[in-house]
């Protein structure tokens, strides 16, 4: 069970990261979802919901998402629907309910780098970048691959270029934990692939992704001859929902649905 011994809502970012700093076993809030659900003993628990980080806005470079923006604030954002096919307000759309989706924040999502998550593959496909707390930029892919305990997330930047992409996903029934999933993101004419749920945390499929960006055209002979080399290289584990077998045989189908959805937006 987890047990809290101290709650303050943070006045400032340098003063949510000085409480951070000051013992090992405080922590950053997100939406409380998963903390929860662990058996930590939290000394303080930091609240960063006083400090503006909830928002989703459109800049120069980027697309800009405040730590503490909810998945309900992405599934329900008109600017977020304007930008690559869509995918961010369609992917969270089927994280559980609606509830958890008033309450899970993208800087917990990417905090707690969950194997199972829906929303990191396709941030990882985006090419989306990590904003910390002092104003370092870390690409999604290394910030997941280097935990560290003493770092806060202040916003998620996305690329803002003119792209296609579509998230590819099988679970037992709606609303569950994905089995596998996948999401291909083409920006002319570059593809980037990633696939999570493996049930590893998200991963770039780099094998199929350096395949597909020497090619000077893409068609259905060399998106099926990509997405057979999507798993190349990626380990795939079993879990109580299925075993590495299944997931490492429905990656490539996954990953042609992906690829084949862009595509044919394009040239049908
Ligand atoms: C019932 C249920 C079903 C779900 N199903 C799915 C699903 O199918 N697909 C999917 O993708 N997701 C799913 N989720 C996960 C959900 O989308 C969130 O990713 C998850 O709840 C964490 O978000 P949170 O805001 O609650 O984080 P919290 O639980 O508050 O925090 C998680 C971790 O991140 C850290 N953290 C929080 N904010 C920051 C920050 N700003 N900087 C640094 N570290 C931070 C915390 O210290 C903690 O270690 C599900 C969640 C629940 C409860």
């Amino acid at each position: 069970m987890l047990s809290i011994q101290q709650y303050i809502r943070a006045k400032s970012l340098e003063h949510a990261f000085q409480l951070l700093s000051e013992d090992e076993q405080n922590a950053i809030l997100g939406g409380n979802l998963f903390l929860r659900l662990s058996n930590r003993r939290i000394k303080t628990a930091i609240d960063l919901t006083d400090l503006h980080l909830k928002y989703i806005s459109e800049e120069a470079e980027y697309l800009e998402i405040g730590a503490m923006t909810t998945l309900r604030d992405i599934e329900t954002s008109v600017l977020l629907r304007g930008f690559y096919s869509g995918v961010l307000p369609r992917v969270v759309t089927d994280i559980a309910g609606v509830q958890v989706r008033n309450q899970a924040t993208v800087g917990g999502t990417v905090g707690g780098r969950y194997g199972f998550s829906d929303l990191l593959t396709v941030l990882m496909a985006l090419d989306a970048k990590v904003e910390l707390y002092g104003k370092s930029v870390v690409p999604l892919a290394s910030y997941l691959a280097n935990p560290s305990k003493l770092e806060i997330i202040e916003k998620l930047l996305i690329p803002k270029t003119k792209g296609r992409a579509s998230f590819q996903s099988v679970r037992i029934s709606s609303g569950d934990f994905a089995l596998l999933n996948v999401a291909a993101v083409f920006v002319a004419p570059y593809w980037r692939i990633s696939v999570g749920a493996r049930p590893a945390a998200a991963k770039e499929a780099t094998t199929a992704m350096e395949f597909l960006n020497k090619l000077t055209s893409t068609g259905r002979q060399e998106i099926a001859e990509a997405a057979a080399n999507v798993g190349v290289g990626m380990e795939f584990g079993d879990s109580m929902k299925t075993g590495a077998a299944y997931r490492r045989m429905i990656c490539p189908v996954l990953a042609r649905r992906a690829m084949e959805e862009i595509w044919n937006a394009d040239n049908v």
